[in-house]
């Protein structure tokens, strides 16, 4: 059997899988991130690909590995390979890809969690088929990537990047030392932020329970946060012609307290109906998915 692994490497967790050619995931394995890692993340990457070719062969199956697919967050050059900038993970100017590739005699590929995620939507998830697509993962921070005319937009390092365009001149400060950027506004970290100054307990789900229950000062930060979200996602979609937009991450599982209000902002903002506003349907593992996708396009 041909094998290709995919890993990608989040903020706190390394979700790594192995798949056959038909896309059939063998194994699947998630471990802890470890504290900053910096440029160690390739030794994270070839000792997790190591500890999954193992588990297979434990697990009596019979394949060789054909090629690999890491994925990473944070500033990412495609063309070049290189994992340019990470705030959280510590990297600077990496050649990942020419470093793993001087680990495993395959094929390499390396590239952006979130396009790889969008990569996964469009070939296994919600945006199966779909020529055009925004997709917004909302969790610990936000990004986006942006599917148009069927491919993958990645135009340079900082594409996608909309977590840090300012919408509250004055508002909380960002991870990036300015104030009001989208994410420190209206992720899941941010909005859960917001409700414990307030002197309520609890995380984003639970302040969107607390929606649901029509609690006006919770009512009052979600509104402001979809708010936010249009005034990005707007221009973007009205910009790229976009018909479909894919919330994911942890925000994404509070359904349509979130995704009807939202598409209805989103509707008014651009001025036409023909926009849908859905849940990304491969939860946590679109990354890694994505990653085993890049490695079969690059053994092929
Ligand atoms: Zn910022």
């Amino acid at each position: 059997m041909r094998l290709v692994a995919g890993v990608d490497v989040g903020g706190t967790r390394v979700k790594s899988m192995l798949c056959d050619f038909d896309g059939s995931v063998v194994l699947s394995h998630t471990a802890s991130t470890p504290e900053r890692p910096g440029d160690g993340i390739v030794d994270v990457i070839t000792d997790t690909v190591s500890a999954l070719l193992e588990l297979a062969r434990a697990d009596g199956v019979d394949g060789a590995l054909t090629a690999m697919g890491a994925v990473v967050p944070g500033l990412v050059d495609e063309a070049t390979g290189s994992a340019t900038w990470s705030a959280n993970l510590g990297w600077r100017d990496l050649p990942l890809r020419q470093r793993l590739q001087d680990r495993f005699d395959v094929p390499v590929a390396m590239g952006h969690d979130v396009r790889a995620g969008l990569l996964a939507e469009f070939h296994l998830g919600a945006a199966m088929g779909a020529p055009d697509a925004l997709f917004v993962p909302l969790g610990t921070g936000i990004a986006s990537a942006l599917l148009a005319s069927g491919r993958v937009v990645a135009g340079s390092e900082w594409t996608g990047e909309i977590g840090h365009v300012i919408v509250e001149p004055d508002g909380p400060l960002c991870g990036c030392g300015r104030h009001g950027c989208l994410e420190a506004v209206a992720s899941a970290a941010a909005l859960g932020r917001a409700w414990r100054e307030l002197g309520r307990d609890g995380d984003a789900e639970i302040l969107s329970r607390a929606v649901d229950a029509g609690d006006p000062e919770a009512i009052r930060i979600w509104q402001g946060a979809i708010d936010a979200l249009v005034r990005v996602i707007g221009p973007v979609c009205a910009a790229a012609g976009t018909r479909l937009v894919l919330i994911g991450g942890g925000l994404a599982l509070s359904g349509a307290t979130l995704l009807d209000p939202l598409r209805d902002r989103l509707v008014h903002a651009i001025g036409h109906e023909r926009v849908t506003v859905t849940q990304a349907a491969l939860g946590d593992r679109a990354g890694a998915l994505g990653a085993t996708l890049l490695a079969m396009e690059a053994a092929t």
